[in-house]
Parts: C-alpha cells; sequence; structure tokens
C-alpha cells in the first residue's frame, strides 16, 4: 500500500492524506472523496502510513502537473500566502495525451521586420539579460521588437508567453500576431467563447501553439520549452488579482523566468517605479512615425468646459478625429440634496451612487446595487437634487448637445460590454465613422488609434488628490498613456482640464526624472524600498470582523521587525453589506511579513501581499 500527501484543488484546507494500491506519480492529478464530495486533487508527496484510517484515490485522471508547476504552485502558496490547492487551482495541468509533431511553417520562422538601429540595441540588451524592462514611449516600436524576438525564439525551438492587459487584447494585436506566426499562435483571456477556448488549448496540448498571447490567466497554461516571457503595458494593475491568491503576474511573470531559464522583458512607455528601481532598461524615446504633441492646460475644474468643445467642434469641421478621456463612467459620479447636503449612498455600500440617466437609475459602481433616481430628498425632503463629478455618459450629452452634426460614441464598460463589440467600435472608429470617442481608462490601453489629433483629459486632480502612496505614479501615468493616443501619424493637441500644471508639465516628455524623483519621495516608506502587506476582514456582522482584526492585530505585535502601519476601518467602510476592516504592515523584507502574516492569520483574514488597491 502506498499512502500520500494530496492538495484538494480550489480548496483553503492543508495537505490531507489518502492512500493508493499503485504507486503514483508526483504532480498526477486523482479523484479523492472528502466529506462524501467528489473532488480532484494533486499527488504531492508519498508518506509513511498514518497512525489514523485514511480513504483511498478513487481514480487516476489523465492529466498531470509538471515538477516546475508544482515549483510554481509552491512559490504562490508561500509568497502570497495561500494553501497549496488554491496555488494549483490556478493553473492548468498537462495532459497525457502524446505530443503532435508539427514542423514550423516557414513564414513563422523567418521574419521580414527591419528593425531600426536602436530597436536592434533594444533587442540585443533584452538578449543580455535574465530580466530587462523596454522603456519605450507609446508608438516607439515596442511591439515589432518583441515580434522580431519571438521569430528568433522560434528558430531555436522555443515557445514564448506574451502577457498583456486583458483591454489590449484588440483585434489589431491579434491580427498583427497572426500575420507573423500563423497557426503557431493563439489567444487566450476570458471572453473566449467555450469552442474557441476548446480549439486554443488543443493547439496548446498538442504542441502547435508557440507564442501564447493572453491576459494574466496566459501565464498557467501548460507550456514546456520556454523561452521569453514577455508582459507588455508592465505598470498596469489589471496584472493584479482581485481575488484569491492575490497574485500580481508581472511579478510571477519574473519568478517563472527564472524557473525555467527564460528571458523576461517588461515594457511600458510609463514603468513603474518598481521595475525601474529593480532591473535594467533601455530607453526608446518619442514614436517611429515622428509626429508632434502641443500640451495645454486649462485651469477649469468640472464638467467638459466651452474650450475643449470649441477645440473638439473644429476638429470635426476639418474632418479630424477626438478622444475625450474622463475618468468615470455614468452621467455623474454622485447626487446630493442642495439644501441639507444628504448624499445619496448604496444601502448595502458605503459609497456614493452614481447617476445613470439612460436607466433613470441611480447605481452602485461596487455592488451593482440600483434604485430609481429620487425626486426629492429623503432626509428633508427638499426638492433640488445636485449632481457632480460628470462621468462619461453626461460628457457625451454634452458634446453631442454642441455639435449635433458630430458622431460621438461611448467608450467604457457601460458600452463596451463584449469582445464584438470592442472589435466594432474600433474598427468604425478607425474607418472613420466616429468623430469622437469619449471614454474611460479603456481609452488609453494600447489601442493603435491612426489618426487622432486632438485629446481632452479630464479629472486628473481628482485622480492627483488619492491619498493613495501611488497617487502621483497612477494620474501621471495614465494622463502620458491617453496622449499617447494621439499624435501617432499626423501632429495633435493635448488638452488637460487641471489646476496642477507645476506637477504634470516637467514630465510630460520625461517620465523617467518623474521616476527618479519619486524615488526619494517612497524612499525608507514605500514600495519598492520597503514591502507592504494588507490583511482584510470582511463580514456581515461589524462586531465579527472588528475583533478579528483586533485579534490579528495583538498576535503580530511580538514580531519586532513588521510595522504596523495602521489597523482600522477601510476607506470604505462597508461593500455588499459586509462591514470592511484592515490591518496594513511594512517590513524590509518580504520574509518577515510572510513568516508574520502565516503565523497570526485567522480565519476571516484576506491576505494581499503587495497591495495596490487600498479603498
Ligand atoms: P509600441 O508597441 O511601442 O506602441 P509599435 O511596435 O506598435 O509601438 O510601433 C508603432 C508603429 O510603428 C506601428 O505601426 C509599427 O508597425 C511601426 N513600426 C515600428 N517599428 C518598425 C520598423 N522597424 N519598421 C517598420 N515599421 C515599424
Ligand atoms: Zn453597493
Amino acid at each position: 500500500m502506498y499512502y500520500y500527501k494530496v492538495a484538494i484543488v480550489a480548496s483553503p484546507l492543508d495537505l490531507l492524506s489518502y492512500h493508493s494500491h499503485q504507486e503514483l506519480q508526483k504532480g498526477s492529478v486523482v479523484s479523492v472523496v472528502l466529506n462524501n464530495k467528489e473532488r480532484t486533487a494533486v499527488v504531492i508527496n508519498e508518506v509513511e502510513k498514518p497512525p489514523f484510517e485514511t480513504l483511498e484515490i478513487a481514480s487516476l485522471k489523465d492529466e498531470y502537473f509538471s515538477a516546475k508547476q508544482l515549483q510554481l504552485a509552491n512559490f504562490i502558496s508561500s509568497y502570497y500566502i495561500c494553501s497549496l490547492g488554491d496555488a494549483l487551482s490556478l493553473q492548468r495541468a498537462f495532459q497525457k495525451a502524446p505530443l503532435k509533431s508539427t514542423n514550423i511553417s516557414s513564414e513563422a520562422l523567418t521574419s521580414k521586420i527591419e528593425l531600426s538601429k536602436r530597436q536592434e540595441e533594444a533587442l540585443a540588451f533584452a538578449k543580455q539579460h535574465p530580466v530587462s524592462l523596454l522603456f519605450g514611449d507609446t508608438g516607439s516600436g515596442k511591439t515589432e521588437i518583441y515580434m522580431e524576438f519571438f521569430h528568433q525564439l522560434l528558430r531555436e525551438g522555443k515557445k514564448a508567453i506574451f502577457l498583456m492587459p486583458e483591454i489590449s487584447l484588440t483585434p489589431q494585436m491579434s491580427k498583427r500576431l497572426e500575420e507573423h506566426f500563423g497557426e503557431h499562435f493563439v489567444m487566450w483571456h476570458s471572453k473566449l467563447t467555450p469552442l474557441q477556448k476548446k480549439k486554443a488549448l488543443q493547439k496548446i496540448d498538442d504542441g502547435t501553439a508557440k507564442i501564447i498571447a493572453g491576459a494574466r490567466s496566459c501565464l498557467f497554461l501548460p507550456v514546456e520549452d520556454l523561452g521569453l516571457i514577455v508582459v507588455d503595458e508592465e505598470h498596469d494593475e489589471s496584472y493584479k488579482s482581485a481575488s484569491r491568491p492575490r497574485y500580481n503576474a508581472r511579478d510571477l511573470a519574473i519568478y517563472m523566468g527564472h524557473l525555467y531559464g527564460a528571458h523576461v522583458l517588461l515594457g511600458s512607455a510609463t514603468p513603474s517605479l518598481t521595475s525601474y528601481v529593480k532591473f535594467p532598461h533601455i530607453r526608446l524615446k518619442g514614436g517611429h512615425i515622428a509626429a508632434k504633441r502641443e500640451f495645454v492646460f486649462l485651469r477649469e475644474s468640472e464638467g467638459v468646459s466651452e474650450s475643449i468643445l470649441r477645440e473638439l467642434k473644429e476638429r470635426v469641421e476639418k474632418k479630424e478625429q477626438s478622444i475625450l478621456f474622463v475618468p468615470t463612467r455614468a452621467n455623474f459620479k454622485h447626487l446630493l440634496c442642495a439644501s441639507c447636503g444628504h448624499t445619496f449612498t448604496c444601502a448595502f455600500c458605503s459609497v456614493g451612487m452614481s447617476l445613470h440617466l439612460k436607466h433613470n437609475a441611480l447605481k452602485c459602481h461596487y455592488c451593482n446595487f440600483t434604485q430609481a433616481i429620487p425626486k426629492s430628498c429623503p432626509e428633508c425632503s427638499g426638492d433640488e437634487l445636485v449632481s457632480s463629478r460628470v462621468g462619461t455618459a453626461e460628457a457625451l450629452k454634452v458634446v453631442q448637445e454642441y455639435i449635433p452634426e458630430a458622431k460621438v460614441e461611448q467608450f467604457d464598460r457601460d458600452a463596451i460590454t463584449t469582445a464584438k463589440k470592442l472589435r466594432e467600435a474600433l474598427e468604425r472608429f478607425n474607418n472613420r465613422e466616429i468623430d469622437i470617442l469619449v471614454g474611460t481608462q479603456m481609452l488609453s490601453k494600447g489601442h493603435d488609434y491612426h489618426d487622432v489629433t486632438f485629446a481632452a483629459i479630464l479629472g486628473m486632480d481628482n485622480l492627483l488628490s488619492q491619498g493613495d502612496y501611488r497617487a502621483r505614479e497612477k494620474a501621471l501615468s495614465l494622463l502620458i498613456q491617453v496622449a499617447g493616443r494621439s499624435g501617432r501619424a499626423k501632429d495633435a493637441k493635448v488638452l488637460v482640464q487641471s489646476f496642477n500644471e507645476e506637477f504634470f508639465r516637467p514630465y510630460l516628455e520625461n517620465y523617467e526624472a518623474f521616476l527618479e524623483e519619486e524615488k526619494f519621495f517612497r524612499e525608507e516608506l514605500y514600495p519598492p524600498f520597503k514591502k507592504l502587506c494588507r490583511v482584510l476582514f470582511a463580514h456581515k456582522k461589524e462586531q465579527k470582523a472588528h475583533e478579528e482584526m483586533r485579534q490579528m492585530e495583538d498576535a503580530l505585535r511580538r514580531f519586532g521587525d513588521v510595522e504596523i502601519v495602521g489597523a482600522k476601518k477601510c476607506a470604505i467602510e462597508r461593500v455588499a453589506g459586509k462591514y470592511r476592516f484592515e490591518i496594513l504592515l511594512r517590513a524590509d523584507k518580504s520574509t518577515a511579513l510572510i513568516k508574520a502574516v502565516r503565523s497570526c492569520k485567522t480565519k476571516l483574514a484576506e491576505v494581499d501581499m503587495d497591495p495596490l488597491d487600498f479603498v
């Protein structure tokens, strides 16, 4: 008889013991019975016969996790403080079915790309370093460098993973990859249909796929002979998972590079301070096509100003295209009573409800709770309700009223709900069927609009005034990213409605100057010089969440190398009916945080290592 410790996939439980008549390999995927339910589990190691009764492993599946996959799961489990079963649930196992021996097509092997001298230097730089940062302005030709690198790897018989934020997975990008790599390229992301998923997996399992592109989850597909991981737009926050385990795909890519002996290439026009400090970089300045951007600041606060409207109208008359960036969705972010100041907050969350005029509704952007727009104030019966913080829907309305002949479209999560809608909107814009795109963050990500000559940017001051240590970095990089969507072929004007010109101006063409200064601001206090960990407690009963926080806080006090920065109510006290408390921890080394948190963690505690979100 053989005895094994197994990890139950997607369970927070520790390893459990089972027995088998048959000898099993580490990493084998099996079925076991737990509490009368059949569960998928993974064989972790063989053990001596335990002193208690064990159940038999019910069946052996046709899948396995490789030694490297198990090592990655171990790392995730220890660094992000979760069970091995949770860490394994992120990854997809290998199939035992034999690989197809595919000949690589000649088009995928040979490259038609002719890199510029500077691009050649950048590629050579990336090949010299295990991890490097390609710090290149938008349009400077980063993607071309990745493509050339992929071609070269294919010739060496290796594979590559190409990570990008979900929203940059545009049809344009697919087309570009398809042209270069044909059937040896697959796209992997959450919006694939079941059939598309099945086809993609087949190509991965039988080895046809050599270039695997996708959002953060594509890091966990079963791949051997990995030679390169590219993390495009490496500064993007969507690489961080918002659910257990709260991993950061960029950081895991670096770990995996080490594990597989593969290169890791991070790319961004506005790299994170962390990557800038930690890894060697090479700078590509200016666009591959030389177009200029003129920045103008407008000291006005709310709404779409007259100057913006005039500029937009002028472009429409000249048949040129514009983008208008607004940080929030809906018509307005807040609604309040003019006489008593009562604000309309969600019944389940301690946040203001957003005003959606199209649906005649107030909607909570945290839990989706919706109610009809009230006619009067429930506190004082006053009937003058005022709204503030213009959102996309309202900006669109204002623009359309001012320029009735313009074709204006909304580009945010309310309007672009499917991959098809995204594809179609981008197609319409690039075919010039749209004059003005009004959108949120979605506008800023990776899309290649050919011909935008005017960009207007609202709401930067709100972003800058957030109490987050990364507020400056977030606001500036967003501004540069949105501006970078204009002036790709022709010169463009960028109008920023903000009172903070003194902050933004010096860095617009010089992001490295910002990074150098930001280093001093962060030293001694914040990442990358210190490590942070946030522990969240959420419960329907306020008392319960509060007590667990206090209990863990007390236990943490005996760790001299971990500083308790705060233990308090979260900035947003309640979400979806649950009261929220947090402990924020700081240390010089992650090992100190991991040790302390692991030994003091209470049942309710949700660990967020290297947190990016502080609400
Ligand atoms: P980035 O990824 O840095 O935003 P891209 O790689 O998309 O930049 O390049 C911007 C534009 O310049 C694209 O249209 C691309 O095809 C073109 N381009 C970049 N490098 C070259 C090159 N070496 N030869 C021809 N065209 C290039
Ligand atoms: Zn809510």
